[in-house]
């Protein structure tokens, strides 16, 4: 490791990926490869001489990224973003740079103590309640992301009830949760052991926009208590992945409550809205949870990885997590005066990656991110509106942040083929590498989603994307017509 050959190459790389972004219209927005490809572009074995950093930047090019699909292309409006910043960039490249391990407070006291820091002033951006807060029995930790974020704190909540209830009681455990959460808390329940059938996805639809419903919990949990089961965790979500629905989180919290449940709040891509006073209250209620989570990296110009999550009882979580080790035991953690952070995670390592968070609060500010979060919900306000101009297509849900539902209406309401329509169209548009969407399924619908978040696209770019969804609607109309 010269520093000077660090500074004549690293130079080279931020060059290369200036460059990248420059020209990052150029490319097809999704890859266009075909499976398999890149074996037959790469050699069988590894190099036993060294080679120049030039020949790989010729690979690079050639090779790797016409297999790149371009998240951070403005043309990207598929599932939810995957934002980089200039300051979440620099973040990153300093956490490269310093590459420390902080799993425990004094492998980098730095590393543990701006976590804290950085994590409560984006807990006091977001208004959570004051126990959240470090300063109580509470506080934040970055997780790599939301399904990780799910999977400690289902293992907190399980030793949490199993110690009052007892060790045997494991499989009569049961966890609720709607039908759109996350395919990561059926992960989680995976991992932790609860029983298949006792993970409860209740049923949802369009009378509530698929918002989990407080009768529809109520009667579970009560069908289960009749039946000597042991409610014990609820997840809820704000901003489903699907549609953004957003579960009613006071009328929920109240229910687990009286049931003695966890609850936890995924709000993934959602959270970043709550920066804006006029977002926040789709979140009303998140004092009765017990944990709250949010993806920095989705919707809030850090770069991957920096999922968030809050939890009011610290100490659920390190009993759950918690090793002692000959090799790691030290006299900050034994005098417990320090917070170990490889208590509140998986691994026992990690990264410094609060860098790139606090560099992006302090780059930015408040009022720039708050702009940041308008801007894309305006975008998408703007295209929903271009959606609901052409009698072809239909608004699915309604548009509460900056994803769009919608679709395109079958000829003559034949439903039989609206699902194989919408699949055609989205393959057509996503050929075309000018745009990428993605889809979903509500109630048995195919349904295109629009999602607006990439921190380059601006309104030509969405009058552009739906140009080229009228142009490939008119194509596929015609021939199913004729
Ligand atoms: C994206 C998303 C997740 C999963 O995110 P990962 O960080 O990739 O695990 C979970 N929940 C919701 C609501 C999401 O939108």
């Amino acid at each position: 490791m010269d520093a000077e050959q660090l500074r004549e190459n690293a130079h080279k790389m931020v060059d290369f990926i200036a460059d990248y972004y420059k020209t990052i219209e150029e490319f097809p927005v999704l890859s266009q490869v075909q499976p398999g490809y890149l074996r037959e572009l790469l050699p069988d074995s590894a190099p036993t001489q060294p080679e120049s950093l030039q020949h790989i930047f010729d690979d690079i090019q050639a090779k790797i990224l016409p297999g790149v699909t371009h998240w951070q292309s403005p043309n990207f409006f598929a599932y939810y973003p995957s934002n980089s910043s200039i300051a979440g960039f620099l973040g990153e490249m300093l956490s490269a740079g310093l590459n420390i391990v902080g799993f425990s407070w004094v492998t980098s006291p730095a590393a543990t103590e701006l976590e804290i820091i950085v994590l409560d002033w984006l807990a006091k951006l977001i208004k959570l309640p004051d126990e959240f807060l470090s300063a109580g029995q509470g506080g934040g930790v970055i997780q790599g992301t939301a399904s990780e974020a799910v999977l400690v704190v289902i293992l907190a909540a399980r030793d949490k009830i199993l110690r009052r209830v007892g060790k045997n009681a494991l499989e009569k455990l049961v966890v609720y949760a709607s039908d759109q959460t996350h395919s990561a808390l059926q992960k989680a329940c995976q991992i932790a052991g609860i029983h298949p059938e006792n993970c409860r996805t209740l049923s949802t639809d369009s009378t509530t926009n698929y918002a989990l419903s407080p009768s529809v919990l109520n009667e579970a949990i009560s069908n289960d208590i009749t039946s000597g089961l042991i409610p014990f965790f609820l997840c809820g979500t704000v901003g489903t992945t699907s549609s953004t629905a957003v579960d009613p989180l006071g009328e929920l919290g109240k229910i687990a409550k009286s049931n003695e449940m966890w609850f936890h709040v995924d709000a993934a891509y959602a959270g970043s809205a709550c920066i804006c006073p006029e977002y926040r209250h789709y979140i009303d209620g998140v004092e009765k949870a017990d944990s709250f989570n949010m993806n920095a990296h989705k919707w809030f110009l850090t770069n991957f990885d920096c999922s968030v999550l809050w939890i009011k009882d610290r100490n659920a979580l390190v009993q759950a997590l918690s090793t002692n080790p000959e090799f790691l035991k030290n006299k900050s953690s034994e005098a417990n005066m320090v917070v170990d952070y490889k208590d509140w995670q998986v691994p026992l390592g990690r990264r410094f990656r609060s860098l790139k968070l606090w560099m992006v609060l302090r780059l930015y500010g408040l009022e720039n991110l708050q702009s940041y979060i308008r801007n894309h919900i305006n975008l998408a306000k703007k295209f929903e509106e271009l959606v609901a101009q052409d009698p072809r297509f239909e608004i699915v849900t309604p548009r509460l942040y900056s994803l769009v539902c919608f679709r395109l209406l079958p000829p003559h309401g034949n439903e039989a083929c609206a699902s194989k329509l919408n699949n055609e169209l989205l393959d057509a548009v996503n050929s075309t590498g000018k745009i990428f969407i993605s889809h979903t399924v509500l109630s048995g619908t195919y349904i295109l989603r629009f999602a607006v978040g990439a921190p380059l696209t601006e309104e030509k770019h969405v009058n552009a994307a739906w140009k080229v969804l009228q142009d490939e609607a008119s194509a596929l109309l015609a021939t199913s017509l004729g």
